[in-house]
């Protein structure tokens, strides 16, 4: 697979995984550019920040031109789990509060709900077709210190957020669910989602308002030229004013200085068994569409799909040609099996792994440089089906008026922080993985 950290680019001929998505949904197909041409903005990615971005322009009227290296959705707007967050980066409102201030974990709240608004607003302008489920989310926490921090952050939140977060004992989670190592956790409304639909559907109306999309063109590289930018790819060449790098986690090693070597590109793996029988559906308590995550610092994800398949998701290997190994693969089913006995014997009908990108300090950005011509948006830490559309379109906000975003948040203060050491950060991940395997033990 893929290997960002190693590898100099997505290529056309790279294969998107055999998932349950890519299964349930056959993607469109865009041409890839063959010539030379001039554009007002070039957006390199064609996930939800790049897809998300070339809507905003192209509502604003703009010339827009969007290249992906390979696929739409071939990134992680393809792979993902589908919940739909109100959050991204891994800091809890508390943890902003605590680091920044109350009037700051308020305007990060503003944009996290915000994130979540546009997506219903787009799906409803748009009559997109995304398979969207609503259902109970639940927080989930592996441990007596986890349950009573989840308890007291839900408190909090309830009583200083506006949030309406109910708190469910260890019993009343033994009551629904059978579910095994569960001290207690906190509810709320969720919505989850078909990725892939998503990404195709952004496609879909980005070009119905006149953006041009370009798959199978991987960006080489941006040098500056007069005063725009010439973008190298492997057939045409891009004369560009303006350039949003939207390829997240997927960016090549060595791609451009404003984002080399600023975030890290962690794998997410995910398998899908078959279908729960109804009394498998009745055992577990997993009767219809919910969504769940616990508190592990390698945090399990799961969710019902609405076909009563469960897709759960957790921690990925550490390099890229691992991605679907046997070893990893047995990890994330024997995770799923000892929470849930009465599905160890259901098997794993689909596997695949995509590309997290994290930032150092776990908040992500939407940042530009050059006076505005260049921006970037990633650093979602695996939050993104939300917010990274979100990003897409305060991106481009911040640089057709930087007064219309609040660059007071700490997502437009600064750019993504630099990795120190970042050669030894596949080192430094398995060290991690080795501490988090004992301290969760
Ligand atoms: C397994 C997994 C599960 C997840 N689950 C959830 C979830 O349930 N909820 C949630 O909120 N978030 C989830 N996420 C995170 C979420 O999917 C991402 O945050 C989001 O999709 C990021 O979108 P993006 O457009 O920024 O990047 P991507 O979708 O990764 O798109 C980047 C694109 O850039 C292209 N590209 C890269 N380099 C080049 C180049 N040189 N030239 C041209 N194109 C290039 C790639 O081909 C790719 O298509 C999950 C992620 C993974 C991997």
């Amino acid at each position: 697979m893929y290997a960002p950290l190693i590898s100099t680019s997505v290529t056309p001929t790279d294969k998107s995984p055999a998932s349950y998505w890519h299964a349930t949904h056959q993607s469109e197909s865009f041409p890839s550019l063959s010539l030379n041409i001039d554009t007002e903005y070039l957006i390199i990615g064609g996930g939800y920040t790049g897809l998300s971005a070339a809507i905003a322009l192209a509502e604003a009227k703009k010339n827009v031109t969007l290249l992906d290296a390979n696929n739409i959705g071939f990134g992680c707007a393809g792979r993902n789990a589908g919940f739909v967050l109100s959050g991204s980066g891994r800091l809890s409102l508390a943890a902003i509060e605590k680091n920044f201030s109350k009037r700051i974990a308020l305007g990060m709240q503003r944009e996290f709900d915000d994130s979540v608004a546009l997506l219903h607003q787009r799906i409803s302008q748009y009559a997109m077709n995304v398979d969207l489920t609503k259902g109970p989310y639940i927080k989930l926490a592996h441990n007596k210190a986890q349950a009573n921090n989840l308890r007291q952050n839900a408190i909090r939140q309830n009583l200083h957020f506006g949030s309406s977060i109910q708190l469910l004992s260890k019993s009343d989670i033994d009551a629904r669910l059978d579910i095994r190592g569960i001290f207690g956790a906190v509810e709320t409304q969720g919505a989850c989602l078909h990725p892939l639909k998503l990404a195709d559907e952004y496609a879909r109306i980005s070009t119905q308002l006149g953006a041009s999309l370009y798959c199978n063109t991987p960006v080489s590289a941006i040098v500056k030229h007069h005063d725009g930018y010439k973008i190298a790819t492997t057939k045409g060449t891009v004369f560009a004013q303006n350039v949003i790098i939207a390829s997240n986690a997927y960016t090549p090693k060595i791609f451009h200085k404003a984002v080399d070597n600023r975030q890290f590109p962690v794998q997410s793996s995910i398998l899908v068994t078959p279908p729960l029988t109804p009394e498998q559906q009745k055992l577990t308590g997993l009767t219809s569409p919910m969504s769940f995550m616990d508190t592990r610092m390698m945090k399990y994800y799961y969710r019902v799909l609405p076909d009563g398949w469960l897709l759960f998701g957790g921690r990925g290997a550490v390099r890229g040609e691992n991605a679907n190994s046997k070893t990893n693969q047995q990890r994330l089913y024997h995770a799923m099996a000892t929470m849930f006995p009465a599905l160890k014997p259901l098997g794993i009908d689909y596997f695949w792994s995509g590309w997290v990108s994290v930032s150092l300090d776990s908040m992500p950005r939407i940042f530009t440089h050059d006076e505005g011509r260049l921006g970037y948006a990633m650093g979602y830490c695996g939050s993104g089906v939300a917010f990274a559309a979100y990003a897409g379109q305060q991106l481009v906000k911040r640089m057709l008026d930087s007064d219309s975003v609040d660059t007071s948040l700490p997502l437009y203060q600064s750019p993504l922080p630099r990795y120190p050491f970042a050669a030894c950060r596949r080192l430094a991940l398995r060290g991690l993985y080795k501490w988090a395997k004992i301290a969760q033990a």
